[in-house]
């Protein structure tokens, strides 16, 4: 296994690209900005499926199915959502192709095969879900109407990067309505409460709560809030979004109930969601220049087996304490590979699996078998030690714990120490040109100050954060008032 990693002092964004290859999780296509996901890397996405899956139904939602293509006139109903899309639509005109008389061999869109109305392939789905709600929900008995969709969506990107933003995308949708609009603003916070619960827990992400400015704001919402990460190489990145709708599509799609009293009104809406941009967020957080480091929450395979042996004698008694142990694990509930292939060296697989994240190696040769130890190797430390056979199952259990937590930790660290006040425009261009990460300043409140700041420094709002104390202060670009900081970075 050659690794030839690009280090991320070099090149952090040939490292990604790089890595992202050679950690078998994804690739580029023959396909305009499409990925595919290869097995490792959609192992991955199934455990966060999986995970965020089961949030989603313990908060009382169910999964549900929606069409791939919308009616233009049904897309268009929703004007700001509609506005806010259109310049990455993808739309279907024709539905049959033809010979091509003039190129033998060759085929044709068949003219006579032109749709009467175009299709648009989903950007997003609220178009066709509430045009369906409107026949789901007639009285406050039908509420609150709590589904969600995992799909695949496409958004004509211009510059596209493997999981971080593509063309094609994997993710899933909630739509929500309710009957009053506190139960909507409640499942809005909920939602990018179990968010933030996810990436911290599962990815070993800490985020920033907050919301987004009119700017950032989603087409057709009211409000969005988000939770925004912080990669190592100082960059924000968006990591999930949830959308107070408040009457905006109900209005549009004519969705009404007859409320307690049996008067007429339109419902409340939401919709959220999270993206394969999650891989990417996964990939940047933790890794390192030997590779992948995935926390064990989310790690395919937490647990490697690597057998050192000469001989065939050696190898049968090696794998028979291995594969006592691989049961042992699994009783356990451990995913753990005994990589018995006798075609590549110990040193291959140890290089492999490190490039690939798996959290702990254990490797067992003749000298371990006599004495009864293991040797023991953290991916994320990149330590060894020598451990007793006895109660290694517990050991092991305890480890990933501690694994799982101190990543985070060390994530939180770094993004704590990349969080910077500034007080002046000075200070702010400074920080983005040496220090980078958060920049926590002063704002006046309009678009075109944010606009100003962006054109000169790339940076953007990257939240309000909801937890921001009232201050009086002065913006740091236009010196009118403010009565908070809001968090400024340079975002993927
Ligand atoms: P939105 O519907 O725009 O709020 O986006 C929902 C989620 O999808 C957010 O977490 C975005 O960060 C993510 N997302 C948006 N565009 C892309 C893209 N081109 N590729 C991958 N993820 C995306």
């Amino acid at each position: 296994m050659s690794k030839n990693l690009t280090k991320r002092e070099e090149d952090y964004s040939k490292w990604y690209n790089e890595l992202v290859v050679k950690a078998d999780l994804a690739e580029n296509s023959g396909v305009r900005g499409c990925m595919v996901i290869k097995p490792y890397g959609y192992a991955i996405w199934e455990k966060m499926q999986a995970e965020l899956d089961k949030m989603f139904k313990e908060t009382g939602h169910s999964n549900a199915y929606f069409p791939l293509f919308v009616p233009k006139s049904m897309f268009e109903a929703e004007e700001k959502n509609a506005e806010g899309f259109a310049k990455e639509c993808a739309i279907v005109t024709h539905y049959r192709l033809k010979n091509d008389e003039d190129k033998p061999g060759r085929l044709m869109v068949d003219p006579n095969a032109k749709l009467e109305e175009e299709l648009i392939v989903r950007p997003t789905s609220e178009a066709i879900i509430w045009s369906t709600y409107k026949n789901w929900i007639q009285s406050y008995r039908d509420l609150p109407l709590l589904i969600n969709q995992w799909a695949n969506v496409v958004r004509w990107e211009m510059r596209t990067r493997l999981f971080l933003r593509t063309a094609e995308f994997l993710w899933q949708e909630g739509h929500t309505a309710h009957a009053t609009k506190n139960e909507a603003l409640e499942e809005t916070i909920q939602m990018m409460n179990v968010y933030a619960d996810f990436a911290e827990r599962f990815m070993a992400i800490p985020v920033i709560k907050g919301v987004k400015s009119e700017n950032e704001r989603f087409a057709g919402a009211e409000e969005t809030y988000c939770i925004e990460a912080l990669m190592q190489d100082g960059k924000a990145l968006q990591a999930g979004t949830s959308h107070f709708l408040g009457q905006n599509f109900a209005k549009a799609f004519d969705v009404k109930f007859a409320n307690q009293e049996g008067k007429q009104d339109y419902v409340w809406g939401t919709s959220w969601g999270v993206s394969t941009r999650l891989m990417g967020a996964l990939v940047m957080t933790h890794s390192d220049d030997n590779g992948l480091v995935l926390p064990p929450n989310l790690a395919p395979i937490q647990v490697v087996i690597v057998p050192i042996f000469k001989t065939d004698e050696e190898f049968d008694a090696i794998s028979e304490v291995a594969n006592e142990l691989v049961s042992q694990f699994r009783r356990a509930n451990v995913s753990v590979k005994f990589d018995n292939r006798t075609t590549h060296k110990p040193g291959f697989k140890f290089a492999e699996w490190e490039l690939k994240g798996v959290p702990i190696r254990i490797a067992v040769g003749p000298k371990d078998l006599e004495n009864g130890t293991f040797e023991i190797a953290r991916r994320d430390t990149l330590t060894k030690e020598v451990k007793a056979k006895e109660g290694i199952v517990n050991y092991i259990t305890e480890l990933l714990d501690i694994i799982q937590k101190e990543l985070f930790e060390k994530a939180l660290n770094y993004r704590n120490n990349h969080i910077t006040e500034v007080n002046s425009f000075e200070e702010f261009k400074n920080v983005l040109e040496n220090k980078t990460g958060f920049v926590s300043a002063h704002w006046d409140g309009t678009g075109e100050t944010e606009e100003k700041i962006k054109e000169v420094t790339k940076a953007t709002i990257r939240c309000i954060p909801l937890d921001r104390k009232f201050e009086n202060g002065n913006c740091v670009f236009s010196g009118k008032e403010s009565v908070g900081r809001v968090l400024f970075a340079k975002a993927y």
